[in-house]
């Protein structure tokens, strides 16, 4: 009679779908998680904003969240931004309140679509009329487009690839 390889039922229960992940480092997240700063969740790789709470609660009951700090309220408390926006010119000076709303205003709708874009601080006056800062290089650019769009002036862009990080100067005499 051949012997039978035995198998312990846990070979034949145990799900490797859910193991995708596993090659990672391994400071990858579980899922699901949650964001204790922002709300934002974290699943199926990605993070997304903060969703109603009847959804919320629904994943809730399907298993339970990890509670955890997102990359973007991270990066927001050691201050290290991948972005900047400079803003400049006499024009800036006469309309300071309507460029910053509209800067909010356009960082807030880009947190929308991915969390981890965020506008980390407005600073008045520290060499420049307004520098804003930023979690990713894509958002400092985003915003320069913005402010180009909505009040004309110029923009640059300059970004540096090696330490991923990008600096748009917008100015308006
Ligand atoms: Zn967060």
């Amino acid at each position: 009679m051949p012997v039978r390889r035995r198998y312990s039922n846990a070979t034949f229960t145990k799900r490797v779908d859910h193991q995708g992940g596993r090659h990672r480092p391994s400071r990858a997240i579980s899922e699901p998680a949650v964001c204790k700063e922002c709300g934002a969740v974290y699943a199926g790789r990605r993070w997304t904003a903060a969703r109603s709470t009847s959804t919320k609660s629904q994943d809730e009951h399907l298993r339970p969240a990890e509670i955890t700090l997102c990359p973007a309220c991270k990066q927001q408390r050691t201050g290290e931004p991948c972005g900047f926006v400079f803003l400049d010119g006499d024009f800036f000076s006469s309309h300071a309140e309507e460029i910053e709303q509209l800067l909010r205003n356009e960082a807030k709708r880009a947190a929308e679509d991915n969390p981890l874009a965020r506008a980390m601080e407005f600073k008045r006056g520290d060499g420049h009329k307004l520098t804003v800062s930023t979690t990713t290089e894509h958002l400092a650019q985003r915003l320069g487009h913005a402010v180009e769009k909505a009040f004309c002036g110029s923009v640059h862009y300059d970004f540096s690839h090696e330490n991923k990080m990008a600096r748009v100067s917008w100015r308006r005499d």
